[in-house]
């Protein structure tokens, strides 16, 4: 599999759940993402092994409409805090902040207009949710049924493993077929890391 690098981030996203694609499409047409939004995209590359020095690289040149002595003063302080490497002493201990849960992106910090953070099961318009599914990929009549079905009854989660099934129904049946298929590779999704390493090992 590719390398988890600043430079192959468009690549790996393939693997992204939809919140996570969205953070990575808003900050490619934007060059910048809002504070929550940092948070949230900032943490899950961490969780997916990119090391702090790649995370300055990829933040450097993604913000790339501002010079690097404002991202110096302005970003990359965060960036360093996030993995543990500023900070008083529990920040250092503790290697800085984790990587987000589906459930504290679900119910914390609700996203307002110009926001790409939170989940967008949950806080996109069924009619903005449906665009970036077929941007996805996603353009099964049912698939995008039982998603709207899922959103209406507040199983966003739901909604979120059935997406996943349906892009990776080929390697999951192989999978299924071969008996390679573990229990814990049966179990619900409810953490955006574990939708990529999921995904990731699937299809390398
Ligand atoms: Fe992301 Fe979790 Fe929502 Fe899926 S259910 S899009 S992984 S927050």
């Amino acid at each position: 599999g590719a390398e988890i690098t600043a430079r192959n981030i468009d690549n790996l996203s393939q693997h992204f759940p939809m919140c996570m694609a969205h953070l990575h499409r808003s900050l490619r047409r934007d060059s910048h993402l809002r504070h929550f939004g940092r948070l949230q995209y900032m943490l899950f590359l961490k969780g997916i092994g990119l090391n702090l020095e790649e995370s300055l690289i990829f933040w450097r040149s993604s913000f790339n409409k501002i010079t690097d002595d404002t991202f110096n003063k302005e970003y990359r302080y965060n960036v360093r805090y996030s993995y543990g490497d500023v900070g008083g002493d529990s920040n250092r201990r503790s290697g800085g902040h984790s990587p987000y849960s589906c459930q504290k992106i679900l119910t914390e910090h609700a996203p307002g207009p110009g926001d790409a953070h939170g989940c967008p099961y949950r806080h996109f318009s069924m009619e903005n949710l449906t665009s970036l599914l077929r941007a996805s990929g996603v353009t099964d009549p049912q698939v995008l049924h039982g998603v709207k079905e899922d959103k209406e009854s507040q199983k966003y989660h739901m909604a979120c493993n059935r997406v996943f099934e349906h892009l990776h129904r080929k390697e999951l049946k192989r999978a299924k077929d071969d008996g390679v298929m573990t229990a814990a590779q049966l179990e619900t999704i409810v953490h955006p890391n574990e939708y990529f390493k999921r995904s990731y090992l699937l299809k390398n």
